[in-house]
């Protein structure tokens, strides 16, 4: 078997692959792992120092969750596969934020441009600085702590890592890929490669130790 890939079309968030004599469960394995498996980054942990506006923390914690974070696939691990095992993370596994905002004498509102990074990479910042997080009334005042955090779609949409469907024109197979803003479409594509790989490595060993013995055979 072989086959080949083309680039089919290609604009700033989004990318059109041609899949030439790849299986259709190929395709749809890869399509499944963009969605599910490539790991983008968002906040996972809020600190409230201090939260007198009208939301209440838990609504505070949640918008800010589904900011997307272009996010730096190379410089930080997942959680899970750190070894610090801490629930806020550290140098490798979490990027901290900070937001501290008073309203003096008229209504404020504060927007994702009003995070600011305290450590870890330059490259982690929110995808946009548009997104609406509170509205603050004279004298009512935010102070949170924020840690962003490398995830996978499969625990939380927040972190999927955009769309991605496979379709036929005039015979052709396609799968078209589009970005929420976390990572570079080609980038999404090539890490989904990766994760494939790595998954279809473990299932080889996991086989091969049941099919040569060693394992119990009834279970
Ligand atoms: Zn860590």
């Amino acid at each position: 078997m072989s086959n080949k890939v083309k680039i089919a079309g290609e604009g700033e968030n989004w990318l059109r692959v041609e899949l030439v004599d790849m299986p259709l469960s190929v395709g749809n394995a890869l399509r499944r792992i963009i969605i599910n498996e490539v790991p983008t980054m968002a906040v996972e942990e809020v600190l409230v120092i201090e939260n007198t506006s009208v939301l209440a923390n838990e609504v505070l914690a949640h918008r800010i969750s589904l900011i997307p974070f272009v996010t730096d696939i190379d410089n930080y691990v997942l959680p899970e596969k750190c070894d610090c095992g801490s629930a806020l993370g550290c140098d490798k596994c979490s990027v901290r934020f900070s937001l501290r905002r008073t309203s003096k004498e008229e209504v404020e509102t504060v927007y994702a441009a009003d995070l600011l990074r305290e450590s870890g990479s330059e490259k982690v910042a929110p995808i946009s600085g548009d997104f609406q997080i509170v509205k603050l009334a004279p004298g009512q005042s935010v102070e949170l702590e924020l840690y962003v955090r490398l995830g996978k779609g499969k625990k939380h949409a927040k972190w999927q890592s955009g769309i991605a469907t496979l379709y036929e024109e005039d015979g052709r197979r396609m799968i078209y890929v589009e970005s929420f803003g976390f990572l570079p479409p080609r980038r999404m594509v090539l890490e989904a490669t990766k994760i494939f790989e790595e998954m279809v490595a473990e299932l080889k060993e996991n086989i091969a130790k049941v099919v040569t013995g060693g394992e119990d055979k009834t279970g």
